[in-house]
Parts: C-alpha cells; sequence; structure tokens
C-alpha cells in the first residue's frame, strides 16, 4: 500500500527528473568518484533520460583499477617464495607487468580471495609455518576493516600475517584532477568514503577549486537528487559564493555525518600515517597514499616504493578514461580487443571499473 511519504518521493523525483530532462543550459560536465556510483548510475538507466547537455563522467572510484602494476608484481613476487597470498576477488585478475595472480595460481603459486579481510585469520592459524600476506587495496570505506584486521593480529600474538598496502584516499584525488585542469564542473562525492570522512572532509578542496559538488546515495531516488542538487549548485554557483555559501552539499544524511565516523577515523589514525601514492594510470599523488605507521611496520610486507606502473597493452587509455578525458566508448580497443574476458587495462576488469560497466550496460 502507498503511503503518503511513497506519493511525496514520487512526485519529487518527477520533478527532478523533468528538470534533468529539460535542462538546457551551458553543458555541464559531472564527475562520479566511487566505484559503487559507477555501478549504480550504470545500472539506473539515468544517463539515457537526462539531458545530453548533463554529461555524467566516471572517474577513478575504483580501488583495484588504480592500483599500480608494481602492487601485483610484489604480490607474485612474495608467493613466488612461498607466501599464500589473499585478495578480494577482482585482484586476482588485475595484470601486473607481466601477469595476474590468477595465471599465476594456475602455475602454482598459492593465491585465494575472501570476502572479507577478518578470514584471513583462520587461515593462518591452520598454517602457522606459512606467511599469509593480505592484498590490501581500498579507499576510507575499507581501510578501517583493515584496522580491525590489525587489532586481532595484535591481540590474539598471530605471527604470520603481513599486509601489502595499497590504500588512497579520495579528497587528494579530487584536488589532484581538479589541478590538472580535467575539465570537471561538478563531483558527486563517494557516497560510502563519506560515511567514514564526512561530508566536511570536501570542504577544503571544494573551495580551493571553487568546485561544487554533492554527497548522495545509491538508490535511483538518491542519485536523481544528488544530481539534480549537484546541477542546481553549478547553476547558482557564483551567488552561493557570493552568498558566502558552501558549494558542498550532503544529500545522503541518513548515514552520512559532517564529521563522519570519529571511531573508524580514530582507528584510521592508530595505524597508518599519510605518504604520496602511484595510481595506475595518474601517476603520483602527493600525500593520498595511506602507510604503516614505524611502530607496526613489522606487518608490513613492503608496500613503500611501489612505482612501477606499466601497461599490458600500449593502446589502453584507462588513463584518460580515469581522468575523465575520454569515455570508454572512445578507446579503440573497447568492446574489441577489451572486454572482460579479455580485458587489456585495469578499467575493464574490476565489476565497478568504469570500462567494465560501460561494456555491461552499453553505456
Ligand atoms: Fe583500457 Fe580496455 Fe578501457 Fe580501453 S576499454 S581504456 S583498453 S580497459
Amino acid at each position: 500500500m502507498q503511503t503518503n511519504r511513497d506519493l511525496d518521493i514520487k512526485e519529487e523525483i518527477k520533478k527532478y527528473v523533468t528538470f534533468l530532462k529539460e535542462y538546457d543550459g551551458e553543458t555541464l560536465r559531472l564527475m562520479e568518484v566511487c566505484g559503487s556510483h559507477t555501478a549504480a548510475i550504470s545500472k539506473s538507466g539515468i544517463k539515457k533520460i537526462i539531458s545530453p547537455k548533463i554529461k555524467l563522467i566516471s572517474g577513478p572510484g575504483c580501488p583495484v583499477c588504480v592500483s599500480p602494476s608494481a602492487f601485483v608484481d610484489r604480490l607474485i613476487e612474495l608467493g613466488k617464495k612461498g607466501a599464500h597470498i589473499v585478495s578480494f576477488g577482482d585482484m586476482m585478475r588485475i595484470p601486473g607487468s607481466t601477469s595476474t595472480l590468477n595465471e599465476e595460481k594456475g602455475k602454482g603459486l598459492l593465491a585465494s580471495y575472501v570476502y572479507s579481510p577478518l578470514d584471513i585469520i583462520e587461515m593462518a592459524k591452520k598454517e602457522p609455518e606459512r606467511e599469509f600476506i593480505f592484498a590490501a587495496v581500498g579507499f576510507e570505506t575499507t581501510i578501517p576493516t583493515y584496522t580491525l584486521l590489525l587489532d586481532r593480529i595484535i591481540e590474539e600474538n598471530i605471527t604470520n600475517i603481513k599486509i601489502l598496502t595499497a590504500l588512497k584516499t579520495m579528497p587528494e584525488a579530487i584536488d589532484f584532477l581538479c589541478m590538472n585542469k580535467c575539465d570537471i564542473d561538478g563531483f558527486i562525492a563517494p557516497g560510502h568514503v563519506s560515511v567514514i570522512t564526512g561530508s566536511d572532509a570536501f570542504n577544503e578542496v571544494s573551495s580551493k577549486y571553487k568546485m561544487p559538488m554533492a554527497v548522495t546515495g545509491f538508490s535511483p531516488y538518491e542519485l536523481v537528487l544528488g544530481i539534480y542538487a549537484l546541477t542546481k549548485t553549478c547553476i547558482n554557483k557564483e551567488k552561493y559564493i557570493s552568498m558566502g555559501k558552501s558549494l558542498v552539499g550532503n544529500y545522503y544524511k541518513s548515514v552520512v555525518e559532517t564529521n563522519g565516523n570519529q571511531k573508524a577515523q580514530r582507528q584510521i589514525d592508530k595505524y597508518f600515517r599519510k605518504g604520496d601514492a602511484i595510481w595506475r594510470g595518474m601517476g603520483n599523488i602527493p600525500n593520498s597514499g595511506l602507510y604503516l605507521k614505524d611502530e607496526y611496520l613489522k606487518y608490513d610486507a613492503g608496500s613503500q616504493n611501489l612505482n612501477d606502473d606499466k601497461k599490458i597493452n600500449k593502446a589502453c587509455r584507462c588513463s584518460d578514461v580515469l581522468m575523465g578525458k575520454i569515455s570508454s566508448k572512445e578507446c579503440p580497443l573497447f568492446k574489441t580487443l577489451c572486454n572482460p574476458l579479455t580485458p587489456q587495462g585495469a578499467c575493464m576488469v574490476s565489476s565497478e571499473g568504469s570500462c567494465y560497466q560501460a561494456f555491461k550496460n552499453n553505456d
């Protein structure tokens, strides 16, 4: 049975969709920087119903896609020395400079995928003589889980687990895109990341570049609301600035607070320090990485200086896709040589990758 609230929401959606459909102002390029947003936008079909003058661009929101080839190479090297490599499923198929974990597994490397980093604990307890390495990739959303893993390792004095980190933070990546003039008019701020960081985490980059940003969720209603609000902020940008009004809007208040999850932030600060990080296809982004602090280095499997970033196919344009310079369709390999069965770049591997989603949903 429909409630009054359901009817109100339907009316609101109708109003937002009509506005987005009929928009005829300056062309706006709005970028999302969250793999789950990439997948949700693609699946929802929103791109096909809004005005062609509002372009939704997929940015570097998939943590697996932006892990450099040197990270995979290092995992393979550790595996060849006898360690059991444990990771999320997508990580198994991401190319290193010559191979993937899956290909090496076929040749005898010990590598397994799990759904939670904590699963490695039971695996390691069953084989105390063997070293276990977790391939720790992710943004602010996933990083607290690694801190729980570290808590358990320390509390239970488990000596045969280490982590290899390629952890990255999002405000610095947005700063990098703005600094490199990626021709973006507004950002759909990452919803899951914002749960941890809070919406205020984006204030600095937003005021530095006068960049409109909207934190939003993943349902069709939340996406439409976020895109509508972001479009309105872009249109009224100068007015908002002259009024001293923030260009960052939080449209995901059910789970995102201005200050975020402070307990999770304290956990991250306890174990990790900031440092520069290589993003696949984008190069070095200052202060965008997190590394174990000196006092916890005995749990690190050698995460420093994993800087090599080789392409498997020289024609792959992942870097331009991640920076919003071209769409996946504009890559000459898209749907020809490159598809989910024979990916030629990281963006076609992960289910949250821009090219994978463009292939799957014919975007
Ligand atoms: Fe790289 Fe394939 Fe995407 Fe082209 S379609 S940019 S080759 S991942």
